[in-house]
C-alpha cells in the first residue's frame, strides 16, 4: 500500500495522511484501556506507513502518552512523528485550561518523560485559555523550539483570529479542528486559512466517533465514562437520523466508488485541502481499512450527492461542541 503524504513546515520527514490518534487509548472517556491491543495498534499503524502518532497529556492522564512511549521504544522512534498537545491541566479528573508559560514548562518535562524521547515533533496547544495572552504562550513555545525540545508548533480548535495571534510571536505549522462528514463548522474560515497560510490540518474526530465506521446503530450501547453516551448526536431521536444517513451513505460509496461509508468518509476529508486525518483506532484490526482510502477521489458531481443524502436524513445537525473543556475563571 502507499500512503499518500504531506509536508508539515519544521519537520524533516512528510507525514502519512492518516494520522493515529490515540485519546481512545488512554482509557479515560473511552470507557477504559487494554495496553496490549494500544501497543498493537500503535506498531501496526507505523508498519502501515502512518508515521503520525497523535497523543496528548489528558488522555488517560498521562496513560495515552505512556503507552505511546512503550510502544515506540525497540526501534519505532525514529520512524515515528510524534504529535502531542500541552495546556490543558486537571485535578482529581477535572480538566481546565491553563496556558501559562510556568504550566508548559512543567508539561514538556513531564511528556518528554512519559515518551521516553528528548524531543517531540509537533508540539499543539490543546484549547486556547482565555486567561493567558497567546502571544505569551507562543512565545514559550518558540523558545521550546529553539531549545531543540520541539521540532514544529501547532494550535487546535483556535479560531482565525487566534491563529493570527499566535503567529505573531512564533512560527505556526499546523492546527487541529474537530473535521468530518458531519462537522463542518471550519469550511467557513479556519479551512481557507489554512490554504492561504500553508499550514496544514490535523481534522480529529474524522470517524465522528465512530458513527462513520457503519458499525454503529440504534442498539449500540456505549460503557463505563465513554464520552458517547453524552454525545448529543447519540441520543434517540437525532441518532436514528445519523444512522440512517451513514447507512445511505454506505450504500452510495459501495455502488459509485466499491467503498465501504469509513472509506468514503475518510477520503472526504482528505479531498478537502492539506488536511491529515486523525484515525482513533484502538485495536489493529480498525486498522484494516486503510488501503482502501488512497488511490482515488470525490468527484464534484458525487462530493454533491453526498450532501444531499445528509440532508436528506439530518434534519437536526449538532456539532462537537460538547467536548470543550471549561475555560478557567481564575489562575
Ligand atoms: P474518531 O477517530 O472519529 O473515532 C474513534 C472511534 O472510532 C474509536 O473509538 C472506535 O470506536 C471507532 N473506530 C475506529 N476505527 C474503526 C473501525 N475500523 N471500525 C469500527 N469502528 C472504528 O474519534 P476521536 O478519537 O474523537 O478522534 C481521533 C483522534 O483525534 C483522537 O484519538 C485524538 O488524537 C484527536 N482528538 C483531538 C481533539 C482535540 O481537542 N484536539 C478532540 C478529539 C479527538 P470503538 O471505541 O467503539 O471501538
Amino acid at each position: 500500500m502507499t500512503i499518500e503524504t504531506i509536508s508539515i513546515e519544521g519537520l524533516s520527514t512528510p507525514v502519512g495522511r492518516i494520522g493515529l490518534g490515540t485519546w481512545a487509548i488512554g482509557g479515560w472517556m473511552w470507557g477504559g484501556t487494554d495496553e496490549k491491543e494500544s501497543i498493537a495498534v500503535i506498531r501496526r499503524a507505523i508498519d502501515s506507513g502512518i508515521n503520525l502518532i497523535d497523543t496528548a497529556p489528558v488522555y488517560g492522564f498521562g496513560a495515552s502518552e505512556e503507552l505511546v512511549g512503550k510502544a515506540l521504544a525497540d526501534g519505532y522512534r525514529e520512524k515515528a512523528v510524534i504529535a502531542t498537545k500541552v495546556a490543558l491541566d486537571w485535578r482529581d479528573e477535572k480538566v481546565f485550561r491553563n496556558a501559562t508559560p510556568a504550566r508548559i514548562r512543567q508539561e514538556i518535562e513531564d511528556t518528554l518523560r512519559r515518551l521516553r524521547t528528548d524531543y517531540v515533533d509537533l508540539y499543539q496547544v490543546h484549547w486556547p485559555d482565555a486567561l493567558v495572552p497567546i502571544e505569551e504562550t507562543a512565545a514559550v513555545l518558540a523558545e521550546l523550539q529553539k531549545e531543540g525540545k520541539v521540532r514544529a508548533l501547532g494550535v487546535s480548535n483556535f479560531s482565525v483570529e487566534q491563529m493570527d495571534e499566535f503567529r505573531r510571536a512564533a512560527p505556526l505549522a499546523t492546527t487541529q479542528p474537530p473535521y468530518n462528514l458531519f462537522e463542518r463548522a471550519i469550511d467557513d474560515d479556519v479551512l481557507p486559512y489554512v490554504r492561504q497560510n500553508k499550514l496544514v490540518a490535523l481534522a480529529y474526530g474524522a470517524l465522528c466517533r465512530g458513527l462513520l465506521s457503519g458499525r454503529i446503530d440504534q442498539s449500540t450501547r456505549f460503557d463505563g465514562d465513554d464520552l458517547r453516551q453524552h454525545d448529543p448526536k447519540f441520543r434517540a431521536p437525532r441518532r436514528d437520523q445519523y444512522v440512517a444517513a451513514v447507512r445511505e451513505l454506505d450504500e452510495f460509496a459501495r455502488t459509485r466508488f466499491g467503498k465501504p461509508v469509513l472509506a468514503l468518509a475518510v477520503r472526504w476529508v482528505l479531498d478537502q485541502g492539506p488536511i491529515v486525518a486523525l484515525w482513533g483506532a484502538r485495536r489493529p484490526s480498525q486498522l484494516d481499512g486503510i488501503e482502501e482510502v488512497f488511490g482515488w477521489h470525490i468527484d464534484e458531481a458525487s462530493m454533491a450527492e453526498i450532501d444531499a443524502i445528509i440532508a436528506r436524513h439530518v434534519k437536526d445537525p449538532v456539532g462537537p461542541e460538547f467536548m470543550a473543556p471549561p475555560q478557567r475563571v481564575a489562575i
